[in-house]
């Protein structure tokens, strides 16, 4: 393949507020399995019928998404380590000089499995982990054991790009620190701060309240540590609150929150088409570079801003905010032009 065909956006692109998305999708969400040993109480998983992404399918849309202009593909499942075909999959990603991130719980991640991967070629490894103590995290995950050994056994292994990611909740804000100190006993260098999703029953009952985030914001912009802390896109609220400090510096442009349709676009296990696997709108397009220009539903989630309505319209973080669009969706079958669930909500003097 001509490498130069596949250019990446540029790294100000990703920050400039001229732009609400790329032309081409940047990032590509592979949804391989559901198959999952674990029974984590936050999972927003269907579970009822199994499904496995084909390798055929799998290969076919990485080739489609590399014409298509994506640079960065995540893979994930249920358990992404159930999913058989991972290795020909990541090869398949350097060889069409695309990177390649995996999520895992930590459950079945053997020091062959993982240096299997690495093998392979993977770029980044995120072990997912809700609590620095079994206590907290089991609110919401399962696994904990698994968790601690998975990254204890990529720090021995040496693998630079070892992540944790974070669903904050409600439970778990205030263990911001905890986990901060757990990331640096263990020499992780990144704690990724992810956005709490509806459940499998649509159920967001435990998103974090105003303290919780203005607690984590605080908490982030004091920290001086060994540990860089990120919140995800998906959580606009906290980039919004770290904005306002003055931290971080990503809160415009097309990652200044939800980037479903502007930057990224993902694979359900059949091969078709969305924005965002929370986002439950899939379509057939043979091309993911003809869906990314003529999807109507792309079309409409990217024009969400001119649409604003309350508490989003005249909150003081309306120009920096772009909360999470599957919240809408499955909580009150509409997007969020105003994100009526929203604990941050303050009105602009
Ligand atoms: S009300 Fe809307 S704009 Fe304001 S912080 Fe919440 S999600 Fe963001
Ligand atoms: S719909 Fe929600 S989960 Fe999906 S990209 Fe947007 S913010 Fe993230």
């Amino acid at each position: 393949m001509d490498k130069n065909i596949n250019k990446a956006p540029e790294i100000s692109d990703f920050t400039n507020p001229n732009i609400r998305f790329f032309d081409k999708p940047w990032q590509m969400n592979l949804e391989l399995t559901n198959a999952c040993p674990l029974k984590c109480p936050q999972c927003y998983i269907h579970t009822e019928e199994p499904f496995e992404m084909s390798l055929k399918t799998a290969l076919s849309r990485l080739q489609d998404g590399a014409l298509a202009g994506v640079k960065q593909v995540n893979l994930s499942g249920g358990e992404t380590l159930c999913y058989p075909h991972l290795e020909t999959i990541i090869h398949e990603c350097k060889e069409l000089n695309m990177n390649c991130a995996i999520a895992i719980s930590g459950i079945n991640a053997t020091k062959e499995k993982l240096s299997a991967l690495i093998n392979a070629g993977v770029d980044h490894i995120f072990i997912s982990l809700n609590g620095s103590t079994k206590e907290i995290n089991e609110h919401s995950r399962d696994g904990f054991e698994h968790a601690i050994k998975a990254l204890e056994t990529l720090t021995a292994l040496d693998f630079k790009n070892r992540h944790i990611n974070f669903v904050m909740n409600r439970f778990n804000a205030k263990n911001l620190p905890g986990m901060a100190l757990l990331c640096e006993r263990y020499a992780i260098p990144h704690l990724a701060i992810l956005c709490l999703k509806p459940d499998s029953k649509n159920d967001l009952r435990f998103f974090p309240d105003k303290d919780d985030m203005v607690i984590a914001a605080d908490f982030i912009n004091k920290y001086k540590g060994s540990v860089k802390i990120t919140p995800e896109p998906c959580f606009s609220q906290l980039k919004a609150l770290l904005f306002s400090y003055g931290k971080e510096r990503e809160n415009t442009g097309p990652v200044k929150g939800c980037t479903a349709g502007r930057t990224t676009v993902c694979v359900s296990a059949d091969g078709r088409l969305s924005p965002c696997r929370h986002l439950d709108i899939k379509e057939d397009f043979e091309h993911i570079s003809d869906y990314w220009k003529n999807s109507e539903f792309l079309n409409e989630l990217r024009h969400i801003e001119d649409h604003r309505t309350p508490p989003c319209h005249g909150c003081y973080f309306e120009e920096q905010c772009l909360p999470c669009q599957a919240i809408g969706l499955k909580l009150r079958n509409c997007l969020n032009t105003g994100m009526t669930q929203c604990p941050l909500a303050v009105r602009k003097l």
